[in-house]
């Protein structure tokens, strides 16, 4: 069943703010499937069924800032800090390609060091030219989400050939974003860092944790119009989980089916009103629900990070607690996700990029 009511609004042409409250509003079980079922039918019309895939490799876990909510931030003591070597990273990205994967996402710990910067730049060198093939001419696309940087390492790492960068804002609401960050992480400097990924050429991830203590529908309609704004051409948001050893460990947030309702309806409100950006269902949707991430994908996300990182550091690479996959490798990720993505209706796009139609249309 589906509440017509609801379906009418879905289908709107033009959300405003307030359109976009009520549909994050939706509660019963008719009101959340009439959102679903809009958002899966513009991602079809839109972008088509394919769910792109891109390996996700955390290269290190040592970090420069201490946001409240992540579990490896620099004053955590708990953490066995790690770097993975450029070998290391280089055989993951074969990993990739060899299993049909189109790009790679290299996550860290937001690291300024020469040292760091010089290994990220030489594996995404080194992973463009080694991974060509045949079936791949261009190698594995490559995405980074290693924080904020200067102009220049932007610069550098997009002359490597990185073509896609994430940063998530975490939240617009700027009181939100003050109360999760310590003083010298400012808003403002998120906000200019996206519009440098921008002017340096990248395709421009970014979003919001969901569920956070205090945050209101209200915020989170105007994350997504935030998205609209910055004419943003990816999406990655899941929900908050708290972690035990963070100062946002204990404060009171939405329970759990809480915050996996409001993560499924903000990927789903996202897609009515951003249309044709790449979302990701997110491995923290995961972490929450065992099929969190086949029902992000129902719910109107087109990719998919799986876990690409050597079994030895998964667990070291915990910002949040329940990560799942923790103890698989690689070879069991893929069989695994083949299954859930058909499982959700929808076909893996093997050896593409996938690039979202919103940054194709501009360039
Ligand atoms: N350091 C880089 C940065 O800040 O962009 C990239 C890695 S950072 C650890 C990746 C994302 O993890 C953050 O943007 C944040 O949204 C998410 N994250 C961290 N702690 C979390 C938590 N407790 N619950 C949910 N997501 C969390």
């Amino acid at each position: 069943p589906s509440s017509p009511e609801f379906a009418e609004l879905a289908a709107k042409p033009e959300l405003t703010r307030a359109d976009l409250i009520k549909l994050l509003s939706a509660k019963a079980e008719d009101e959340i499937e009439a959102v679903r079922a809009e958002a899966e039918r513009v991602l079809l019309a839109e972008c088509g069924n394919g769910v792109y895939l891109r390996g996700l490799v955390e290269a290190s876990n040592a970090c420069a800032c201490d946001c409240l909510y992540c579990g490896i931030r620099k004053s955590n003591r708990e953490v066995n800090r790690y770097t993975l070597s450029l070998e290391d990273i280089l055989s993951c990205a074969r990993q990739c390609a060899e299993m049909g994967y189109g790009s790679m996402v290299i996550q860290s710990g937001e690291r300024a060091d020469k040292k760091f910067i010089d290994l990220i730049e030489e594996a995404v060198r080194r992973i463009r030219i080694e991974t060509v093939s045949e079936k791949q001419p261009e190698g594995l696309g490559i995405t980074l989400c290693i924080g904020q940087q200067t102009k220049e390492t932007y610069q550098r790492l997009y002359a490597a050939g990185a073509h896609r960068y994430l940063l998530r804002i975490e939240s617009t609401n700027p009181k939100l974003f003050a109360a999760i960050h310590p003083a010298e992480q400012s808003f403002e400097s998120r906000v200019e860092c996206l519009k440098l990924l921008r002017e340096v050429g990248y395709q421009v991830g970014t979003g919001v944790m969901i569920g956070l203590p205090g945050q209101t529908l209200e915020d989170l309609a105007d994350d997504i119009l935030f998205f609209s704004t910055l004419d943003i051409d990816m999406i990655g948001m899941g929900p908050f989980i708290p972690h035990a050893g963070t100062p946002l460990g204990d404060l009171p947030c939405p329970d759990v089916a809480e915050r996996l309702r409001l993560a499924f309806l903000m990927i789903a409100v996202t897609r009515l009103k951003l249309r044709d950006v790449n979302i990701a269902a997110t491995t923290a949707l995961q972490a929450l629900d065992p099929i969190g991430r086949e029902k992000g994908l129902r719910f109107g996300a087109n990719v998919i990070m799986p876990q690409m990182s050597p079994t030895e550091v998964r667990a070291d690479y915990q910002l949040y607690p329940g990560k799942p996959c923790i103890d698989e490798n690689a070879k069991d990720c893929q069989s695994c996700l083949n299954m859930r993505v058909e499982f959700a209706g929808r076909k893996i796009g093997l050896y593409a990029w996938g690039d979202s139609l919103h940054a194709r249309k501009r360039q």
